[in-house]
């Protein structure tokens, strides 16, 4: 009797066997439904068997397999059990998440992954549908908008396929032809260079880590390089950072390559258009696959190339489940493909800069912007020592928006900070508004005619007290700047100026990027506020000054990692003044004029901001000098936490692996919604001696009970 191995999504780190009496071996990476105690689960099958450790009669029976659905294929299984082995996390769990979420319920036959038209026939019948038939009609409406696939339609598939009977639509043609071939820009020399490395390299798998200031023709390296694994056959996947905000460069792609099929993938996707792309390009149908860091575990048949576009960008290390860095994976992945991987950037994560530096990445250098009339905007710092800022606002700033918006060209004023003001603090006696459920600063946010406070880390919401709870002051302020606030002082200083806010509070909605983007292009919008998302990618050709307020915090910060992020967000910022035929000019407000990572950052000297960073790490035994593993724990107390972590301390101990295991710690953010919180640093000079120890030391964490503490381990973590 056959019995497959069915990876299931749950906390146990094992497989389990089932009686198939008809499965073989082609059905190994298939879709199974099994029973699971009282419930039924969805699995994949990764391994066949004659026997079982359990006796064959106590062993249950699969209920159904999917066959109309091709399997997961062997590199996909491999790499899921790599990236559950790195990051410590089960494997049934880790594959499983890898699935669109529509093929991890219960309900089988996933539709077909075709795209429909109406035909001239449909067209008239549909003329005359009567007006009850809203179904039919809301079909209609959409088929009328262009080709669509039954998985985005799952409500209405049934009329579907009896349209599809009668004839009424039909399965859509594949895009025409290039009409006319766009005409490309000649490369720069840099440009050239790079190219002809990466062509000389060969198609095996090589890491290139290219490194080029905003501007100065990385994605168009991109581009080519598709370009050449598209000719020979093979299929291209593209990384990038948030793509549901940047659908300019997904219009690039489709641009260049309007006869290929071109499929996007990110978790702004409904359920069934996420499950169209993905079939599509499990059944190989799909020539370049553009997505965030989950898309770096799509099926790709014919892969022959992975790019990964700002791959310094914290974005693509997920925070929680599967802890994985997808660009880390994109390179296991390309080297068990034996294909070449490209990393762009203007500032690479100090990981990759020490890697290219050990050879085991390839360098590749575009020092210079590719319009040759677009120079590097002029970066200025402003001494807030003698310049002292009104409502955050510096003279210099003040004066040189003024005369940008006299100018009538663009500015866009940097504050990291969303909300009205970081605290509310009372004058008398220095009390400051905290979260009553968190180890944090209530956030001041401006709210229908009045104010509110919200913490940011558990979303509690309160409306700010009349008198101060401590000493019945009223003398109540709002302290430092927000993008709300600044908005207001600018609204005050420029009443002419027309204002645009664009933090993570207005973006949300969906839509509403959009609609910014265009009235920024539009140029109906002279003053842009707004956080780091505004910098995210964006080419607005009508701005000329970027004005950073409140950088310095990040320097006093605990995180060691906090001045290489500065250093990324402000390059990535400056990089927006001046993208066209207009200079631009980049104002740095500090109290720090002399700190090297502003001189870095004047200078536009990546290399240097990194060597000195680089060296101060390995000082300090940092990463890349050092690799961590961070395991947290989290409880009802914090004597709870920490004794959980103790005893992990003392179980790690006793292993022969030599690693350094820190003494278990209250976290930075000891509570977050009245839960308190411990970490347990778990660091070593070898990735290996590392990996090594946290198998079987997780493993026995994993055997033992702990009631209502939670944990989790954060393998290469980012943060903590
Ligand atoms: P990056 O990705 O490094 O920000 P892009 O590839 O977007 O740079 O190039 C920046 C701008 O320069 C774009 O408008 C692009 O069309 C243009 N560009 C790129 N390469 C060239 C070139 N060789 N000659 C002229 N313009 C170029
Ligand atoms: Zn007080
Ligand atoms: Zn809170």
């Amino acid at each position: 009797m056959p019995i497959l191995q069915i990876a299931l999504d749950t906390p146990l780190d094992q497989l389990f066997d089932y009686r198939a009496p008809d499965a073989d071996k082609t059905d190994i990476g298939r879709r199974v439904r099994v029973p699971f105690g009282r419930r039924e689960l969805v699995g994949v099958a990764v391994g066949l068997a004659e026997t079982s450790s359990i006796a064959t009669e106590q062993l249950r029976t699969v209920i159904e397999i999917d066959r109309e659905s091709p399997p997961l294929p062997g590199d996909i299984l491999r790499l899921a059990r790599f990236a559950a082995g790195y990051y410590q996390h089960p494997y049934g769990a880790t594959l499983l998440a890898l699935l669109p979420p529509a093929l991890k319920r219960p309900a089988f036959r996933p539709p077909p992954a075709a795209a429909y038209t109406l035909t001239e026939t449909g067209r008239k019948h549909v003329a005359e549908l009567p007006a009850r038939a809203t179904a039919q009609r809301r079909l209609a409406e959409r088929l009328a908008g262009g080709p669509v696939a039954t998985a985005q339609l799952t409500d209405l598939r049934p009329s579907m396929r009896d349209w599809l009977k009668r004839g009424w639509i039909e399965a859509a043609k594949p895009p025409g032809t290039r009409s006319e071939a766009e005409s490309l820009p000649e490369l720069t020399h840099a440009q050239k260079t790079a190219l002809d490395q990466m062509a000389e390299a060969g198609t095996g798998f090589a890491t290139w880590l290219l490194h080029g200031v905003t501007g100065s023709g990385k994605t168009e390296i991109y581009l080519r390089t598709i370009e050449r694994t598209l000719a020979a056959g093979r299929q291209a996947l593209v990384l990038a950072p948030e793509i549901h905000l940047t659908p300019q460069l997904v219009e690039r792609f489709s641009r260049r390559f309007p006869d290929r099929k071109l499929v996007s993938l990110h978790s702004g996707l409904a359920d069934g258009e996420r499950l169209a792309g993905w079939l599509d390009c499990l059944a190989g149908q799909v020539d370049i696959v553009l997505g965030t860091r989950l898309a770096v575990f799509t099926p790709m048949p014919r892969l022959g190339l992975i790019i990964v576009d700002e791959e310094h960008d914290p974005s693509y290390k997920q925070m929680e489940g599967l802890r994985y860095h997808a660009r880390d994976v994109a390179v296991w992945r390309a080297r068990q493909t034996d294909i070449p991987i490209l990393l762009g950037s203007a500032t690479p994560a100090l990981e990759s800069w020490a890697n290219a530096g050990k050879d085991r990445y390839r360098l590749l250098s575009l020092p210079e912007r590719a319009h040759a009339a677009a120079n590097l905007p002029a970066t200025r710092l402003i001494d807030t020592r003698t310049d002292k800022p009104v409502q955050g606002l510096s003279e210099a700033l003040r004066t040189a928006l003024g005369d940008n918006l006299s100018r009538h060209e663009q500015s866009l004023v940097f504050v990291n900070r969303r909300g009205y003001a970081p605290v509310l603090y009372c004058k008398a006696c220095g009390h400051v508004s905290a979260c009553s459920r968190c180890a944090a600063h209530m956030v001041i946010h401006r709210f229908g005619g009045g104010y509110q406070l919200r913490c940011h880390h558990c979303g509690l919401a309160a409306r700010p007290p009349e008198a101060c709870p401590q000493c019945g002051s009223l003398d109540l302020h709002p302290a430092g700047q927000g993008t709300q606030k600044v908005e207001d002082t600018l609204a005050t200083l420029f009443p002419e100026a027309r204002i645009l806010r664009v933090d993570r509070d207005t973006a949300s909605r969906k839509g509403a990027f959009d609609a910014m983007r265009e009235a920024i292009g539009g140029r109906e919008v002279d003053i842009l506020v707004g956080t780091q998302i505004v910098a995210k990618g964006h080419d607005f050709p009508n701005l000329t000054l970027v004005g950073v307020i409140n950088a310095d915090q990040a320097l006093m910060s605990t995180d060691f990692r906090a001045s290489e992020r500065l250093f990324a967000q402000l390059m990535q910022v400056g990089g927006r003044a001046g993208r066209a035929d207009r200079p631009g000019q980049v104002l740095i407000q500090t109290d720090y004029p002399h700190h090297p990572l502003y001189s870095a950052l004047v200078a536009h000297d990546y290399p240097a901001f990194a060597s000195l960073t680089l060296r101060e790490r390995r000082q300090a035994d940092f990463p890349p000098w050092s690799y961590q593993a961070l395991l947290r724990a989290d409880a009802r107390s914090m004597s709870e936490a920490l004794a959980f972590l103790e005893q992990a301390h003392r179980l790690g101990l006793e292993s022969s692996e030599q690693v350094t295991l820190y003494d278990p710690v209250p976290a930075l953010m000891h509570r977050v919604a009245n839960r308190e919180r411990a970490q347990l640093l778990v660091q070593s000079p070898s990735r290996t001696r590392l990996q090594r120890f946290l198998t079987p030391w997780i493993a026995a964490l994993r055997a033992l009970k702990t009631g209502g503490l939670r944990w989790s381990i954060d393998v290469d973590p980012l943060d903590g």
